[in-house]
């Protein structure tokens, strides 16, 4: 499950280092100030949500694999960082302090959607065995029992068929338990998972984590502790990083420091603190907020839920922003909201409120109604409303209401 990939640097797209505008020639300073050359990093790392950032020092480490020495930051003793990244991690996420779950620069996209899973069987040696498959459909359940907007299909095959999203196959040569691939820039899944016989040696329950752990790769999700793998293997093992363009992008809410939540089936070595296939909490709400049901609706202009027309009537647009399947209804017909009343993702609808003028009646109280939306497969969430108010009918210059 260890990946090794090597981070390439990317040297001097950030300066960190600021230098004072002002320079305080003006003024005679003859008290000596001391300064801390790890100040900036420091403030780095606590904005970043690391605790203990006082107990840091700088060490030169030889990486095992590209034999490249760099200067690493080590927090507390037991966090590595290289130095670059950590610039690079203080500019991309300084808004996100609390966070832990990383999520690749590409997710599934187009939600709400089916992702068919196909693992191999048959009698060649990419077949999976017994367990791998119950692992595997164990692992799906366990996903779609999280209701996100996202859903696995799983069917097995010795060949799978066209349209298949993610191939889930044996292979007898690795030595790691599994290896996975990240979704692709077009918004589609991770296509492949390899499992390695270590991963169905140790029982279901264990291979189960690994079919998890996999499938969560195939959505995204990065090593929480990538940043130091000590947390959940034991031991340091080099910095896994990032030489295509993966990204590591910290997921809001999930709890703060390397160390916050060891036990994630997300971690580089999730069936050293587990047993169980479960999620954490913190892995759940990653999840979410990856893929969580989502439907927001919002009037385009003035108050964003509520409509108001004048007597007239006129027309404004309405954005619902979604990731689900979903019905849309209104109170009455003076509220048009146009041909389409039932659809999945993003939609804009022109919504036209009718005149409320009539010659014949000088005077009207206002009119109330409302435009609904309701997500079709999540009969449980609250609708989105958005209210609408119609001026009321005034009377001519001169005239007076009864
Ligand atoms: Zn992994």
């Amino acid at each position: 499950m260890k990946k090794t990939n090597v981070f390439i640097l990317i040297a001097g797209i950030m300066v960190l280092l600021f230098t004072a505008a002002c320079s305080k020639d003006d003024t005679i300073e003859t008290k000596q100030t001391i300064v801390d050359p790890l100040a900036d990093a420091k403030e780095h790392f606590a904005r970043l949500g690391y605790d203990g950032v006082e107990d840091l020092s700088i060490e030169k480490i030889t990486h095992p694999i590209t034999k490249k020495t760099e200067e690493y930051y080590l927090l507390q003793g037991d966090i590595l960082m290289p130095k670059q990244q950590l610039k690079e991690m203080a500019n991309k996420h300084s808004n996100s302090p609390n966070a832990k779950h990383y999520s690749a620069n590409d997710i599934v996209k187009n939600l709400p959607r089916f992702i068919r899973v196909a693992g191999v069987t048959g009698s060649g040696t990419n077949a999976l065995d017994n367990i791998a498959q119950q692992a595997l459909r164990a692992a799906i359940n366990q996903y779609n029992a999280l209701n996100l907007s996202l859903k696995f299909t799983i069917e097995f095959s010795a060949n799978p068929p066209l349209g298949t999203e993610i191939i889930v196959q044996r292979n007898p040569t690795l030595s790691s338990n599994a290896r996975a691939s990240f979704p692709s820039s077009t918004g589609n899944p991770g296509g492949l998972i390899f499992i390695g016989p270590n991963a169905t040696s140790r029982g279901l329950d264990m291979a189960t984590i690994t079919m998890v752990h996999e499938l969560g790769h195939c959505l995204g999700l990065r090593h929480t502790d990538f940043m130091n793998a000590a947390v959940s293997c034991g031991v340091q093992l080099p910095i896994e990083n990032d030489d295509t363009g993966v990204g590591a992008n910290l997921i809001p809410g999930t709890p703060a420091a390397p160390s916050g939540d060891p036990g994630s089936i997300f971690a580089t070595c999730p069936r050293r603190l587990n047993t169980k296939p479960n999620f954490t909490n913190a892995d759940i709400i990653a999840l979410r907020q990856l893929y969580g049901p989502k439907m927001n609706a919002r009037c385009v202009n003035g108050d964003p839920k509520l409509l108001i027309a004048s007597v007239h009537g006129g027309s404004t647009f309405v954005n619902l922003n979604s990731n689900l399947r979903w019905q849309a209804t209104r109170s009455g017909s003076w509220i048009d909201m146009g041909p389409v009343t039932t659809g999945a993702g993003n939609h804009t609808f022109l919504v036209k409120v009718a005149s409320f003028f009539n010659q014949s009646e000088e005077c009207g109280p206002k009119r109330y109604g409302r435009m609904v939306f309701r997500a079709i497969d999540f009969p449980n969430m609250p609708p989105e409303i958005i209210r609408v108010r119609q001026n009321e009918r005034r009377p001519p210059p001169g005239h007076q209401c009864k």
